[in-house]
């Protein structure tokens, strides 16, 4: 089975295409920015001993992703389709909030917008297989670890070695990986939590920091998105955003 594994060899990887540059609102910038759009999709290729390529077929359907050059942010793309009119009616209600005469209705929504945003930003980190540094630094380090302190001790180990020192070695060992892999459960455990804090958060804070927004108002934001999304909201609240907001906390 290994010899037909190199001999006929097949990889599934994401693989993109740019789409170019389009002028939208950022939600986040609340400003015009050039976002580059692009179309990220799974190319199934076969090769014929490793280097060789023998044919390649999409296994997936597209996914436009498109970026703010400014913040960073980039969620999915609605397409070209009217984004002319989308623009134009988003920047008629940001010229609402700096004259502050939106009606109830579209503050509530201005509210809600970036957590939608974000929403689709976690999705795109999602399907780009961007994961967590924390998680794979303590899967990796302690393997790591398993293999460096017994060669080491095997290097350093006096000529006539006791059961002392080998008890020694056994228990960094076995403790160094009782550690790590603690480590990296506790990081596979929190890190969607860490990075709404580290990445979402903190461009909502910066969105809606411009509205002026009451805890009140945040609380019941918070509780509608966690109606839409209640995997993603549970990880956000009113209270804290608002503090974050005030730059209490970061
Ligand atoms: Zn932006």
């Amino acid at each position: 089975m290994s010899i037909l594994f190199h001999i006929f060899h097949s990889e599934t990887k994401v693989e993109s295409q740019s789409l170019g540059a389009v002028d939208d609102f950022c939600p986040v910038c609340r400003e015009v920015r050039r976002f580059e759009n692009t179309n990220y999709y799974s190319m199934k290729r076969n090769r014929l001993l490793l280097l060789i390529p023998l044919s390649s077929e999409k296994v997936s359907s597209d996914y436009a992703v498109c970026a703010c050059p400014d913040c960073g942010s980039r969620w999915e793309s609605e397409g070209a389709r009217g984004l002319g009119n989308r623009r134009g009616h988003r920047l008629q209600l940001e010229e609402k909030v700096k004259a502050r005469t939106t009606s109830p209705e579209e503050r509530s929504d201005l509210l809600l917008e970036p957590f939608l945003k974000m929403a689709s930003m976690s999705r795109v980190h999602q399907f780009l297989g961007n994961r967590d540094p924390a998680s794979r630094w303590g899967c990796y380090g302690t393997l790591g670890f398993l293999l460096v302190v017994p060669t080491l001790a095997v290097f350093l180990a006096p000529v006539n070695a006791g059961d002392s020192f080998i008890a020694a070695i056994a228990t960094i060992t076995g403790l160094s990986f009782a550690g790590g892999t603690i480590a990296t459960l506790v990081a596979f455990a929190t890190w969607r939590r860490r990075y709404v804090r580290r990445e979402l958060e903190s461009r909502i804070a910066r969105s809606l920091k411009p509205l002026g927004p009451s805890k009140h108002e945040l609380t019941a934001a918070v509780e509608e998105f966690r109606r839409i999304d209640p995997k993603l909201g549970r990880h956000f609240d009113g209270p804290r955003l608002h503090d974050r907001i005030r730059g209490v906390v970061r």
